[in-house]
């Protein structure tokens, strides 16, 4: 029997229907994939019921070959029955819907579909996203940013979507960049103008280039880096975790998630990359890959956050679940949460503890951890090593804050009193 049928009856008939008809293969590789990633059986069934209404129809020719699109696919879920007369009519789904799109991924790899449009600009993309791994030697987060940056740069500057040299110019690319900054987007603005800056000097190490000089691109005025107003107090960090603390899987994992991120400092793509088998619960430590050819950090984890990972691991995280330390909640579970699902959780955990803040991001977290560190004198080297900072200057940027505003902010914190005399009060 084939993957796809043991989801089905025999009785009325099901299983024949899903079985027979040439196309049936391109069904069973579907099954196996909703299989392997952890679907339900109920909705495995849905979505296969709705992938061999479509297949019915593309066997009986009701489809045109170049017809086999995204929309079109959509369109006809929304209607199953109206447009296919096989026996077992059935009234629009949601789960026919939402297989309309990894089931047209496979019809395309098998060729039953036309391929997938190129993007536009999609060579240069992929010339530039080489040159920044094998020449500058980017990080995988960073790299994609970089380029999804560029796509949208590119393609108001090319609104035909045809690469053109000579649109690359210094007042365009400027006036680019000031139209993210006039809307406030400071970040996304020198995104643009760094990314911009660099595809202009890859252009050039090519030849093909513009021949700009990058410090024609005027990135967005500088502002002081404020870790400091972006650091939450210790109050607000309870408060922030407060609502995870019930019985659920999902706030079980959020909770560990959250706390390894306050607790250890790592980045949201560190968290995100994290294996089960990274994380050792005896010896309290998670061992953390941020490059593949560099050597794993060893990071040792309080016991709060240790505690929550346990919690996590051994009563909710789902056992078919691939190597991913932290499941994901929507298809494809196996491959774990990706770096924006780590923000998206702690951006909904700052939603639901009812805290504003400047920041809300995963980046919040470290901020506050290392302001706790310096507020209570722990050397730079060592915070440096905490947070696996490259560099020690990016270390001292917490440490030269305001003294006063900082020890508002660690207050909490017992410092031990440096003062001889153990009757004096604690600062
Ligand atoms: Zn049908």
């Amino acid at each position: 029997m084939t993957t796809a049928g043991r989801y089905f009856s025999r009785r009325d008939g099901m299983r024949d229907y899903i079985e027979e008809g040439p196309l049936l293969p391109a069904l069973d590789e579907f099954a196996n994939e909703l299989d392997r990633a952890g679907y339900s059986p109920h909705t495995t069934a849905g979505y296969l019921r709705g992938a061999r209404h479509l297949t019915w129809c593309i066997e009986h020719r009701r489809f045109r070959r170049s017809d086999l699109t995204l929309e079109n696919l959509r369109a006809f879920a929304r209607a199953p029955h109206a447009r296919c007369d096989c026996a077992f009519p059935e009234k629009p789904t949601h789960s026919a819907f939402s297989a309309m799109k990894p089931f047209l991924r496979i019809l395309q790899r098998r060729g039953i579909a036309p391929a997938p449009k190129p993007p536009p600009f999609a060579s240069e993309l992929a010339r530039f996203g080489a040159y920044l791994e094998e020449v500058r030697g980017v990080a995988d987060e960073t790299r994609l940013t970089r380029l999804r940056t560029l796509a949208g740069g590119l393609g108001v500057l090319m609104p035909a979507g045809r690469f053109d040299v000579r649109k690359l110019t210094v007042p365009a690319i400027n006036a680019l960049v000031a139209s993210f900054a006039e809307k406030q987007q400071i970040q996304k603005a020198r995104w643009m103008a760094d990314t911009l800056r660099a595809f202009c000097r890859y252009l050039d190490t090519t030849g093909e280039g513009p021949r700009i000089d990058g410090k024609s691109i005027r990135g967005p005025k500088a502002r002081k880096c404020q870790p400091l107003a972006k650091a939450l107090t210790l109050e607000q960090l309870r408060l922030l975790l407060r609502p995870l603390r019930e019985d659920t899987p999902l706030a079980a994992r959020d909770l560990a998630v959250l706390l390894v991120l306050a607790r250890t400092g790592l980045r949201r793509s560190d968290v995100a990359r994290l294996a089960l088998k990274d994380f050792d619960g005896r010896a309290a430590t998670l061992s953390v890959r941020r490059n593949k050819s560099r050597r794993a950090h060893e990071v040792p984890l309080p016991s709060e956050a240790r505690d929550a990972l346990l919690t996590y691991v051994c009563k909710y995280r789902p056992r078919r679940t691939g190597d991913a330390l932290f499941h994901a909640e929507n298809y494809p579970y196996d491959k774990g949460l990706t770096a924006s699902a780590v923000s998206a959780i702690v951006a909904r955990a700052f939603r639901r503890s009812g805290i504003e803040h400047v920041s809300m991001g995963a980046h919040t977290l470290r901020h506050s951890l290392a302001t706790h560190l310096v507020a209570r004198r722990m050397p730079l080297k060592s915070i440096a090593d905490v947070l696996i900072h490259k560099s020690i200057e990016t270390t001292a940027l917490y440490a030269r804050l305001d003294r006063q505003r900082l020890a508002a902010i660690a207050r909490p914190w017992p410092i031990p009193a440096r003062s001889p005399n153990p009757r004096s009060p604690t600062p």
